[in-house]
């Protein structure tokens, strides 16, 4: 295939790729990642238009700034791919500042007609196709795990093919502001391939990051209640499978506490639904203000929530539960017609390796309603030996001799 055909050929698929990108990111704007490829990918048809237009253009108009835009394109791509698995803002801009010193040396250079010149663009290409592989190799996990190993693999690639044709520009382009007519070197066009290859095997990867960012997110929604964003009762199940698992392994403590608002119903019939809605999201930022980033909290049922504590003993569960109910007791939600003032009734229960995750939460429960019994607006932690006593109690018969200790 000749070079010109070869170029055609390639401006219309990249075209494809950037039209499709950026559709795709307009349609899922919150996943900024997504416009940090399309802008990759409109920047790097750019390039390619440029360079296709080799030889017909002085050097300044279609070389220089054709390599430029590729650089820019891969700065681009590597935002695009940080937003995938860093997830934290850029903390300073030196990355850019460096980019556009790195941009702005090169022309001047070229206009000074300093002989090699190119280097300072293609020596940091290199480096940042690096940076990329690396950065997707350290921080790339979990759902992100597999499709970030790929893509550094294929970076890497990426990286080769930049070291050779730096290599190459030296010896072909060793002064840039010449018209040369590399289309004749066969390395330079099957370097030229293998590059237009990776690049579309790096649009895969782009869309393979974003097809794994909608079912993360799917799978979060399946898990969480939506109008106070604690877990759902699924959620929780999930949890309590790893944490209960975890607690057998280590024989760290586990705690459940049992949460339910006192008298809701009568807050919603005097106040409104609404406002019974403001106290339920109210009360789930309150208990979370509480908790620590490994703590459960999940909606159970209406106006019931259960935590899960790990590697928290009983006392240190009453601790945190008292706190919260005390927290609850003084707060006032700000509502249009009035402040809205609410308590709650808490249930505790450790966990026991013998008895499993569904005991724990049927005595938390029963510690709860314990708690309702006896007035609400407290805590009480679930004790078999009063459980027993009441249970044989209720049957009016006396209970067998329970083992001491
Ligand atoms: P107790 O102190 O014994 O717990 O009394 P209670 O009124 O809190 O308990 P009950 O189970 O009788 O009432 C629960 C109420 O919660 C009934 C239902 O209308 C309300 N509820 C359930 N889900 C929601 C919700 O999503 N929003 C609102 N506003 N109310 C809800
Ligand atoms: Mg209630
Ligand atoms: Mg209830």
């Amino acid at each position: 295939m000749d070079y010109g055909t070869f170029f055609l050929t390639n401006i219309a698929t990249v075209t494809v790729f950037a039209v499709s990108m950026c559709v795709l990111a307009w349609y899922n704007r919150r996943v900024a990642g997504m416009i940090w490829f399309a802008g990759a990918l409109i920047t790097g048809l750019a390039k390619l238009v440029l360079q296709g237009l080799e030889g017909k253009l002085p050097p300044f108009y279609t070389d220089l700034p054709a390599n430029e835009l590729y650089f820019i394109s891969f700065m681009m791509q590597w935002m695009g791919l940080r937003w995938f698995v860093v997830r934290k803002r850029l903390p300073n801009p030196a990355p850019w500042i460096l980019a556009a010193i790195i941009v702005i040396a090169y022309p001047v250079m070229f206009l000074a007609r300093i002989p090699y010149s190119a280097n300072v663009l293609n020596v940091p290409f290199v480096f940042l196709c690096g940076a990329t592989a690396w950065m997707l190799l350290r921080y790339g996990r979990d759902a992100f795990l597999t499709i970030s190993r790929v893509t550094g693999a294929i970076l890497i690639g990426q990286m080769t093919v930049a070291a050779y044709r730096a290599v190459l520009t030296n010896e072909i382009y060793p002064r840039p502001w010449k018209t040369v007519y590399a289309q004749a070197d066969p390395r330079w066009d099957y370097s030229l391939a293998a590059g237009a290859f990776l690049a579309a095997c790096m649009v895969m990867c782009e869309l393979w990051f974003l097809v794994t960012e909608l079912r993360r997110e799917l799978a979060a929604q399946v898990r969480t209640d939506p109008l106070t964003g604690a877990l759902n009762r699924r959620g929780m199940e999930e949890a309590a499978a790893r944490e209960t698992a975890r607690s057998v392994r280590h024989g760290y403590p586990l705690c459940m506490v049992m949460i339910d608002i006192d008298q809701f119903k009568r807050l919603n019939d005097s106040r409104g639904h609404a406002a019974g809605d403001r106290a339920l999201q109210a009360l789930v930022n309150l208990v979370k203000a509480h908790l620590r980033s490994q703590d459960v909290l999940a909606r159970t049922g209406g106006e019931e929530f259960a935590v899960l504590l790990p590697d928290t003993p009983v006392a240190g569960a009453l601790l945190v539960a008292e706190r919260v109910r005390r927290d609850v007791e003084q707060l006032e939600i700000a509502f249009d017609s009035g402040p809205i003032r609410f308590t709650i009734s808490a249930g505790l229960a450790p966990f026991h390796p013998a008895h499993g995750f569904e005991t724990m939460m049927r005595h938390a429960d029963a510690a709860m309603y314990a708690a309702k019994e006896n007035g609400r607006n407290q805590v009480l932690t679930y004790s078999a030996r009063e459980h027993v006593a009441e249970h044989w109690a209720a049957n009016g018969s006396n209970p067998p001799a329970l083992a001491s200790g």
